[in-house]
């Protein structure tokens, strides 16, 4: 999805859109817990998705400690009975982290959707958007790293091929004063 698709969907549609992202693309929840992810998955950002998925998981009836322990979690550790169901046997190598890594990867697209809500032309200059990558290992990431796109063409989800497993890059607001003159 571009981002002239992105901006032509209502804020919460692009926001189940990306839950929905988040989750097929890791594989760590099952697709019935899309509800929960856009729940979390909030414009207000006033947390880190850290901790909201960590207060999710804490939330509600916990596993017992037998449970726990037959998983390889230490007995103090948090799990709701509603969040274990939610993961799939992929998210059970680590299921402590497997809402929070698809609400961060949901979050990432929700900042690139947020950045480019800016206008696209500022006092007659063009605005574009700069990529900003976090994950320079990544070989589909790597050489994108610096390049600068339009807000209608710039990617909402990471690209074919990308490694980065919560598709951590960004996009800042570029405008090349210099651009016009002579
Ligand atoms: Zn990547």
């Amino acid at each position: 999805m571009d981002g002239r698709a992105a901006l032509a969907l209502p804020p919460d549609a692009f926001r189940l859109a990306a839950a929905r992202e988040a989750i097929a693309s890791l594989g760590l929840v099952v697709s019935e817990a899309e509800g929960i992810i856009w729940h979390m998955l909030d414009f207000r950002l006033t947390d880190h998705p850290k901790a909201r998925a960590t207060a999710y998981r804490k939330n509600g009836e916990q596993l017992s400690a037998e449970e726990k322990r037959a998983l390889g979690l230490r007995s103090n550790a948090y799990l709701s009975r509603r969040a274990f169901s939610e993961i799939t046997s992929k998210g059970m190598a680590s299921p402590l982290e497997a809402h929070e890594k698809v609400l961060l990867r949901a979050s990432f697209s929700l900042f690139r959707y947020l950045v480019i809500q800016n206008p696209s032309v500022i006092d007659g200059h063009e605005v574009n958007y700069l990529f900003d990558v976090l994950n320079i290992a990544c070989p589909v990431c790597k050489p994108l790293n610096g390049t600068t796109i339009s807000g209608n063409d710039a990617p909402m989800f990471a690209l074919p091929g990308c490694e980065c497993e919560t598709a951590n890059f960004g996009y800042r607001a570029y405008v090349d004063w210099l651009a016009n003159i002579e």
